[in-house]
């Protein structure tokens, strides 16, 4: 038995409950053999067996009251995964499926992907199984208040730095950030996503959306091609997706579908400027669903979600590109070949882990050009950095000079990925060259700190 199969065994024997977590544990590992094979140092710091085990995770209760008056509690939680090359960074997910399971796997790909901007990141991750949804703006702010009671004695802008994710934007940073403030009596960059009138950084909303659209024109580069007339497939319709069709329509892209839970449009004149301003306002102000666009717009159609996945849903559609931006395993076996029959091009991950092993497989087998999240979403945690930066200058860079610096990293990214596959003969691979790229940076800050 390899080494990595031995450490994978082990890790499958340790988490079995756990199928996110190992599942995202098998993906990296599996890069790594031939890694291992030339490190024979990292397999006597036992730093895969290392590298598995959270550093520190902690579980605590979230008691909060409602505009009724009852009393809800809810488990909170902060995964402190890997220190080595930072202060953990990574957002807070606030979603009824939040299990250990799920925010193992998400800190886990956060430490690859951390290594992988360039930035002295480490990686964590955090959240509830509260949900925001139908909640009214009081309620999320007791439930934030209530979260952060307990959350604040973890965190620092020198020890960890939480974010948002799915279900956190720029209204619960704000609560969050709030209640640290008070707690601590310290106004510092603790947390990224801030607004801009108390610490923000300008493109931190944008950052993961323009930074997936910015690393897929990369790969289009590759093989000469670019966005211009190409027709897309976005799912979601939160913080990434709106971000990304924003940046597919400036660059000549065709946006033909956006979703939620509930299910998805698809556009047939495809989804403009105007449309997705129209999308932003219902999501982000009135907090309407996605079904409402079909009501709104003639040329769009709605579909439900179906309970179980189905080919026949967003995945079935016709397009160029397909940005997966919604949530983890959204794209199963069978949707991935009905993207690969209708002759889909590039593939790149905005949210998550949106892609099952067997999709990844298939479209890797068919040729069409494939991107993990942790190298095509890195941008978001990126700009982070950036405004952890900005917060440490006490300055504020224009919109400008953030976007640059976005857009440079996701080039890098894309490059780092892309040499790294080519480097061990495995061109065009780019969840091998991410894994193996965003690994060996981390390894080696392990190594050089001793065993920890
Ligand atoms: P948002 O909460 O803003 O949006 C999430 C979107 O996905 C919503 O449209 C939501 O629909 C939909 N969605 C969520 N869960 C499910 C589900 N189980 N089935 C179907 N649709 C679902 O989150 P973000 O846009 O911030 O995050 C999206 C993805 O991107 C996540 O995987 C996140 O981890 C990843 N990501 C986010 C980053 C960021 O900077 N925000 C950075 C890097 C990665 P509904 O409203 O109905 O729930």
């Amino acid at each position: 038995m390899s080494h990595v199969e031995a450490a994978l065994k082990l890790a499958r024997q340790r988490d079995p409950d756990q199928p996110e977590f190992l599942q995202a544990v098998e993906e990296v590992l599996e890069s790594l053999e031939s890694v291992m094979e030339a490190h024979p140092e990292f397999v006597e710091a036992k730093i895969l067996e290392r590298m598995v085990e959270p550093e520190r995770l902690l579980q605590f209760r979230v008691p909060w009251v409602d505009d009724s008056g009852k009393v809800h509690v809810n488990r909170g939680f902060r995964i402190q995964f890997n220190g080595a090359i930072g202060p953990y960074k990574g957002g807070l997910r606030f979603h009824p499926s939040v299990n250990l399971s799920i925010l193992k796997f998400l800190a886990f790909e956060q430490v690859f992907k951390n290594s992988l901007t360039g930035l002295p990141l480490g990686g964590g991750k955090g959240g509830s199984d509260f949900d925001p949804k139908g909640k009214s703006d009081n309620e999320v702010m007791r439930f934030c208040q209530s979260f952060m009671s307990e959350l604040w004695r973890h965190i620092g802008n020198n020890t960890d730095v939480p974010a948002g994710d799915i279900g956190v934007g720029g209204r619960e940073i704000g609560y969050l950030f709030g209640q640290y403030k008070k707690l601590q009596n310290e106004f510092t960059g603790v947390l990224t996503g801030k607004g801009m009138s108390w610490g923000g950084s300008l493109i931190r909303p944008e950052a993961t959306g323009y930074g997936l659209v910015y690393f897929v024109r990369e790969m289009l580069a590759t093989k000469s091609e670019t966005f211009a007339g190409k027709s897309v497939a976005i799912s979601g319709s939160g913080n990434v997706a709106q971000y990304a069709c924003e940046k597919v329509i400036e660059l000549g892209g065709k946006p033909m579908t956006m979703s939620d839970s509930s299910g998805f449009i698809h556009d047939a004149d495809g989804i403009d400027a105007e449309k997705l301003a129209w999308i932003m306002d219902l999501k982000n102000n009135r907090r309407g669903r996605i079904s409402e666009y079909a009501d709104h717009f003639a040329s769009a159609s709605y579909a439900a979600a179906q309970p179980e996945p189905s080919v026949n849903g967003l995945w079935s559609v016709k397009v160029d590109v397909a940005l997966p931006c919604a949530t983890q395993n959204e794209i199963n076996g069978d949707e991935a070949k009905s993207l690969v029959d209708n002759g889909v091009m590039v593939v790149g991950e905005g949210a998550n882990m949106p892609c099952t092993p067997e999709a990844i497989e298939c479209f890797q087998g068919n040729g069409v050009m494939f991107s993990p999240g942790k190298a095509s979403n890195a941008g978001g945690v990126a700009t982070s950095g950036l405004e952890m930066s900005q917060n440490s200058l006490r300055m504020n860079w224009s919109r400008e000079e953030v976007d640059e610096k976005l857009d440079t990293i996701m080039v890098n990214i894309h490059k780092a990925a892309y040499d790294t596959a080519k480097k061990y003969g495995r061109e065009g691979d780019y969840v091998f060259g991410a894994n193996v790229a965003g690994f060996l940076k981390v390894a080696d800050a392990m190594l050089a700190q001793g065993v920890l």
